[in-house]
């Protein structure tokens, strides 16, 4: 069992319980994106027990009437184990969700991967003709020449601010160079996307440029924020009619989860221990 003090930010121990968590949001009119916690496998077997972990959810999902789809970490089903580890195992989880018609999207770790991941992305969601999402990151200097290529795929982009610590050389430092960079890309793929946005930010700013930038070019979009975060917000958006997405981890790797979210923003702590004393 997740204890109360990670509970608002982990769903779950198991994808079954994870499941009923997406069946609330659902009546709330929130889509759910569930990520088994995991990453860093050195191994192929490692990687293996989550890329069957992932074909056993994308069943159970198929079987449900719920709005909900996958997320997974290239690292979690075998990047570290060598590239064609991470693009054969990322394909058989894409067909298999393609059969069960459940969307998947691949998330972006740090700086070494994004080529690889890239790659990937732009087979895949050629092949399988758009049912496939990637995440790129505006710190990242690399996103503006990435964009271009993207646009001419067949897929959803999310776009996030970027979680990892990169250096100078090639990434944005300063929250407002990332945030100008983050509008700057934004509006780009507002121009030139007809696939699919996904907004991954919490933040207000980021979310009203996104609605301007809706209202003067109507291409669509989706905001997607991560369970336990502004979940009030979550629930106005959905309810004035913007499609919303939670990212919903589970599994019984939260710790480190739990950790990087109270390390991210210290009134997480707060929250978290709210949850323990109304336990
Ligand atoms: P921040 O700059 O952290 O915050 C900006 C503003 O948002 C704050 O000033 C505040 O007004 C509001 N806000 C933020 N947090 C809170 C809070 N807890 N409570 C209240 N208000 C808050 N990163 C990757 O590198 N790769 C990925 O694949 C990836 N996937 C993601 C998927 C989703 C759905 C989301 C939401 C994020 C993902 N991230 C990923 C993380 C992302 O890169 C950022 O690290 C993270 O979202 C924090 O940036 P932010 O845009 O929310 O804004």
């Amino acid at each position: 069992m997740i204890p109360p003090i990670a509970s608002r930010f982990v769903a779950a121990e198991t994808a079954t319980e994870s499941l009923d968590h997406v069946a609330k949001l659902n009546r709330d009119g929130i889509g759910g994106i569930l990520n088994l916690l995991g990453e860093h496998y050195e191994t192929q077997a490692a990687a293996e027990e989550d890329v069957s972990a992932y074909l056993d959810l994308i069943t159970q999902i198929g079987t449900t009437e719920l709005k909900a789809c996958i997320s997974v970490k290239p690292s979690q089903i075998g990047l570290d184990a060598g590239d064609d580890v991470f693009t054969a195992n990322l394909g058989r989880i894409i067909d298999h969700a393609d059969e069960h018609d459940v969307f998947v999207w691949v998330d972006m770790e740090d700086r070494t991967t994004t080529d690889v991941t890239l790659d990937a992305y732009t087979k895949f969601a050629t092949q399988y003709d758009g049912d496939v999402g990637l995440c790129i990151q505006a710190n990242l200097k690399r996103t503006a020449e990435d964009l271009p290529r993207l646009a001419d795929v067949p897929g959803k982009v999310r776009l996030v601010k970027g979680a990892y610590d990169e250096p100078s050389a090639v990434a944005y430092k300063q929250k407002a160079h990332v945030n100008q960079a983050y509008k700057q890309y934004l509006e780009y793929m507002f121009e030139h996307f007809d696939g699919g946005i996904a907004v991954g930010s919490h933040d207000p700013e980021m979310i009203e440029y996104a609605k301007d930038l809706h209202e003067v070019h109507g291409t669509d979009f989706e905001i997607q924020m991560l369970m336990g975060v502004r979940e009030d917000a979550q629930r106005e958006l959905a309810q004035a009619g913007y499609e919303v997405n939670q990212y919903i981890p589970y599994g019984d790797k939260w710790m480190s989860y739990f950790y990087r979210r109270i390390r991210e923003r210290k009134e997480n702590l707060v929250f978290a221990a709210r949850a323990v004393l109304t336990a």
